[in-house]
Formats: structure tokens, C-alpha cells, sequence
């Protein structure tokens, strides 16, 4: 439900509220705009639909929230989400004007290389780094990813850069550890509905990076985002990266209707990962370009200076020098829409 206020309803009365809302066992979200505030009840509706929520001296009207996700959906928040990400001088914002790149390797292999791609993406205009530290394999035999000390890498090119960094957490027992190095943390397309690590990831309060799942629809996707939201964790920003289709030449098909159909939904900000939508590195630049005339609020790009030698997604990996190219491209495009890059 959300409760609209009258323009001149007084802090008592907003107290009030949110003192019987507590009693009902229903955590209130209040959100104070320029002209009224808005108070967001999520609980049972059932026991929300008995109480005499219009009798509240200051309310002018109760509104229920029909779709299923509450939290994500626009009837709960109209103005777009920003996600600050990072600290300091360095920080950056998702949800912005300035569309935000996050690039890097698919996985951390070693400290001179990490720090060698962060510095590369950082002149090419990227504003945080990735890489995978513990990584989701198909194959058990598949290099897994360098684990904590991927992390202490990824914090070291951090260091030397300043680029907030961006890794994926797998489990629920490393997200205090994964939390301990990182700026964001990613849930990875496999995980999309790990019902338990998105509640864990949602108790951390930090930035959470949710990718679409395999062959998930987008209902599905939001549900998943709202379990985070549902923890009080208000930073979620979500990742198109191409889903399953009976299509086999490209890794995924990258389902671009997904950023402008979001936007009719959702108040949180969307980015695009070009790089396993295609699966193929010449692929990458035109689906990032198209993913920022569609108007995605970032990309996420893997980059890697040998390709050939990558321990993972080397195919889809761009070279420094063609991921500087397809930034100069993107940003031309940005500029056209009335964004930065
Ligand atoms: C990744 O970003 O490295 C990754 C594994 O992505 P996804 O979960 O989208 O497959
Ligand atoms: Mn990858």
C-alpha cells in the first residue's frame, strides 16, 4: 500500500503512521518529495487491507501496489534510483545522466595484468573495474577463479587506480568476504534466483550488480530484485546479459526490449553486458552501441590484452585498443540522447 500525504500533513501525524504501521509488523518506507511525502507499507495484505489507513488525520489517499514486486515497481518510487558506488573523490553514480562503464577481465589471473587492463579501461574512460574472482563454470575442470587472493588483486588495482571495483559473490558463505574487498557486488546470471544469497547480499546494504538469469523473464528478474530491496537494501542496479534462445551463433541473444520495457517498471537503474550477450568480440561494439541508444544507464565489457591466452571468455574479450574505440564510438551516441560516457 502507499500512503500519499497531504501536502501540509505535520511530522506528528507522519509519526503516527509509521508508529502503528510498526505495531502491524510492516517496516514503512517513507520518502520525503519537495511538494508531499509518500509513506510505503509492504506486509501482509490481508492484514493491511483491515486497517483504517484513510482515517490517519493527514492522509489524502491510499493507493495499493498491484504488481508483484512492490519495492522495484514505479507505483512505489517514480523518480529513477541512483547507485552511489565507491567512496570519496572516486565515487560513481549509476542512474545518472553520465552513463557508467564497468570493465575489466572475466576473471583475475594475475596482480601486473589486473593492474595493467585497470589502467588501460581507466584511460579509455571507464569508471569501475570487474573481474571474477570466483568464477561460475559450466565445468568443474574449468579454471574457478583465484578466490581471495582474486580479491586482494582486485584491491590492489583499486589502489593504483581508484576505480571502484566490481567482483561476483557465488556463495553465501563468502559474501562477508567478498564484501570486505569490493565496491559491488555481482550476482551472476546463475544465481539470479539463489533466493538465500540474494537475502544475504540485500543484509550488506552495499551496491549489488543482479544479472538477468539464463532464462529468466523479467517479471522473474524484478521478484529477484525485490528480494534484495525486501532486506532494506536499496542499491540494486540490473544487468541485461542475454538470455537462452533456440539461437546457437551468438553465446546468448542480448534482449535489448528489456532496458525500455524495464524502464516502464522499474525505478532502478539498468546496464547492459554486450560482452555475454554476444559471446563473439566483434560482436561487442555494435550491441554496446545499440545497448546505449536503447538508453542503458552502463555497460559491463571484458577486456583482456591477450585474448588467446585469457583463462576464460577470451573470445568475447576485447583487446585495450578496440575497447578505446568502441568507447569513442558509444559515447558519440550518448551525446546524441543528451548523456556523458
Ligand atoms: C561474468 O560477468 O563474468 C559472468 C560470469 O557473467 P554471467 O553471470 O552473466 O554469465
Ligand atoms: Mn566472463
Amino acid at each position: 500500500m502507499i500512503i500519499v500525504l497531504r501536502p501540509n500533513a505535520t511530522e506528528d501525524q507522519i509519526q503516527e503512521i509509521l508508529k502503528h504501521a510498526r505495531e502491524w509488523g510492516v517496516n514503512p518506507d517513507v520518502s520525503r518529495g519537495v511538494e508531499r511525502t509518500i509513506i510505503g507499507l509492504i506486509g501482509p495484505e490481508e492484514i493491511l487491507r483491515t486497517k483504517p489507513l484513510e482515517a490517519f488525520p493527514g492522509v489524502e489517499k491510499v493507493v495499493p501496489v498491484l504488481k508483484p514486486y512492490k519495492r522495484a515497481s514505479l507505483d512505489y518510487k517514480a523518480e529513477p534510483t541512483r547507485v552511489v558506488v565507491g567512496r570519496g573523490e572516486n565515487s560513481v553514480s549509476i542512474g545518472d545522466r553520465t552513463i557508467v562503464v564497468v570493465a575489466g577481465p572475466c576473471s583475475v589471473e594475475t596482480e601486473e595484468e589486473t593492474i595493467e587492463i585497470a589502467r588501460a579501461v581507466k584511460l579509455a574512460g571507464a569508471r569501475i573495474l570487474r573481474g571474477g574472482a570466483f568464477k561460475p563454470r559450466t565445468s568443474p575442470y574449468s579454471f574457478q577463479g583465484l578466490g581471495e587472493r582474486g580479491l586482494e588483486i582486485l584491491a590492489l588495482a583499486r589502489q593504483e587506480t581508484g576505480l571502484p571495483v566490481c567482483t561476483e559473490v557465488m556463495d553465501t558463505k563468502d559474501v562477508e568476504l567478498v564484501a570486505k574487498y569490493t565496491d559491488i557486488l555481482q550476482i551472476g546470471a546463475r544465481n539470479m534466483q539463489n533466493f538465500s544469497l540474494l537475502r544475504e547480499v540485500g543484509r550488506t546494504g552495499m551496491p549489488v550488480l543482479l544479472k538477468r538469469g539464463l532464462s529468466a523473464t523479467i517479471k522473474e528478474w524484478l521478484m529477484s530484485a525485490e528480494y534484495i530491496l525486501s532486506e532494506g537494501n536499496p542499491n540494486v542496479i540490473l544487468c541485461e546479459r542475454g538470455i537462452r534462445t533456440f539461437e546457437t551463433y551468438t553465446r546468448n541473444t542480448l534482449d535489448l526490449s528489456a532496458v525500455p520495457a524495464l524502464r516502464r517498471e522499474t525505478h532502478l537503474p539498468i546496464m547492459v553486458d554486450p560482452s555475454h550477450g554476444g559471446g563473439i568480440w566483434s560482436l561487442v561494439g555494435p550491441l554496446a552501441r545499440a545497448a546505449v541508444a536503447v538508453g542503458a544507464d552502463g555497460l559491463m565489457i571484458e577486456v583482456h590484452p591477450h585474448p588467446m591466452e585469457a583463462m576464460s571468455d577470451g573470445e568475447q574479450s576485447l583487446l585495450p585498443s578496440t575497447f578505446e574505440r568502441v568507447m569513442t564510438e558509444c559515447r558519440k551516441i550518448a551525446r546524441v540522447l543528451g548523456r556523458e560516457m
